[in-house]
């Protein structure tokens, strides 16, 4: 069932990446001597990790059409987006005691009626990519709602869930948060168990909210599962520091386990200050890539997660000018597509390795 069940979405992958590595023209897109795009050449398409529609739609009352804010669909459309990731985000403050799972069921059908709304997105679990649309993934960003019951995350898995973050500013009942109170937790009891399901149904844990003894924790079941480690939406520490950043000892963890950090596009995490500049930026990807290497740097926005934006760069139509300055810095364009598509695709289409018979689990790492 799992192998059958892995094939749609490795072969929408595989599609993808087939229809992004050969520029149509035949020759390079780009100038060797100045790194500059040809004219002509198609903008790079993006995969993103983490852009915040669905909670400006359930939340804060846009138009499921999409017509406004930092990733209206025309942004898209102008950004070269081929694929994003709708997380659906769980506020601490949803309720009292947090949020529920029921929360997560009206924000999944809030997904589903966004996507139903704009042709451009395919539907969730699509087996294949189209050109010219938008392949859509499933996340959960806050997810201490499942400490309830943490097996009701199988039924969001059945739906498409690829990525799950344990928590979100806060500490919840499964972990320890980057932005909440000091603790000497990472996961919990139930927080591990929870992690260990997640990953035997094959989905990922999302490292990008939390706290660093939390990190080493989902590292430690990460491994033992065979999974790689991914942060969505995190930048590098050394260049910012918030705790929302991950430590270069973490950039390695990830780049050991085949993960990805999601470059994130949100100043404070740029630059370290209010504002940051296009070159603030190329120096995150500059030290993700020496430090994680260029096959574990991927676009994880936040684009409408309430985020200020870089000078330079107005939403997600501004990607293909984040491309080209990259390029023009003498980055290729293949190195470029890695970050901005082909390394994201490859982690949301992880699946749990296969169980051969007379075993009862994956052979060790
Ligand atoms: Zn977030």
């Amino acid at each position: 069932m799992k192998a059958k069940a892995a094939r749609p979405l490795l072969g929408a992958a595989l599609f993808a990446g087939a229809l992004l590595g050969t520029p149509a023209h035949g020759r390079a897109p780009y100038d060797a001597s100045t790194g500059a795009p040809r004219a002509g050449t198609p903008p790079i398409m993006v995969v993103d990790l983490h852009v915040d529609l669905p909670w400006q739609v359930h939340y804060k009352g846009r138009d499921a059409r999409l017509t406004e804010g930092h990733a209206p669909v025309e942004g898209l459309k102008a950004g070269a987006y081929g694929g994003l990731v709708f997380p659906i985000y769980l506020p601490d403050k949803a309720h009292k005691d947090g949020a529920h799972i029921e929360d997560a069921d009206a924000i999944f059908a809030t997904i589903e009626k966004i996507i139903a709304t704009n042709k451009i997105f395919l539907p969730l679990l699509s087996p294949q990519a189209e050109p010219g649309r938008i392949s859509t993934f499933l996340a959960i960003e806050g997810g201490g709602a499942f400490a309830a019951d943490i097996t009701q995350i199988d039924r969001f898995i059945a739906r498409g869930l690829r990525l799950v973050s344990p928590n979100h500013s806060a500490n919840t009942l499964l972990s320890s948060s980057a932005t909440g109170k000091k603790v000497k937790f990472g996961l919990t009891e139930l927080g591990k168990a929870f992690c260990e399901r997640v990953y035997d149904k094959g989905a990922l844990i999302d490292v990008s909210h939390l706290s660093d003894r939390s990190f080493d924790d989902v590292a430690e079941i990460a491994r033992r599962h065979h999974a790689p480690v991914v942060a969505t939406h995190s930048n590098a520490r050394a260049v910012a520091d918030s705790p929302r950043n991950l430590t270069d000892a973490e950039l390695e963890v990830i780049r050991e386990t085949g993960g990805v950090a999601g470059l994130n596009l949100h100043a404070p995490f740029v630059s370290g200050g209010q504002d940051a500049t296009i070159d603030d930026v190329i120096k995150q990807v500059d030290h993700m890539v020496k430090v994680a290497g260029i096959d574990h740097v991927a676009i994880g926005s936040d684009f409408e997660g309430g985020i200020t934006l870089p000078q330079g760069i107005d939403g997600a139509a501004s990607l293909p000018k984040l491309a080209d300055a990259l390029m023009r810095r003498g980055m290729s364009y293949d190195d470029v597509l890695k970050i901005f598509s082909l390394n994201a695709l490859r982690v949301l289409g992880w699946r749990p390795p296969p169980v051969f018979p007379g075993q009862t689990s994956p052979p060790p790492p």
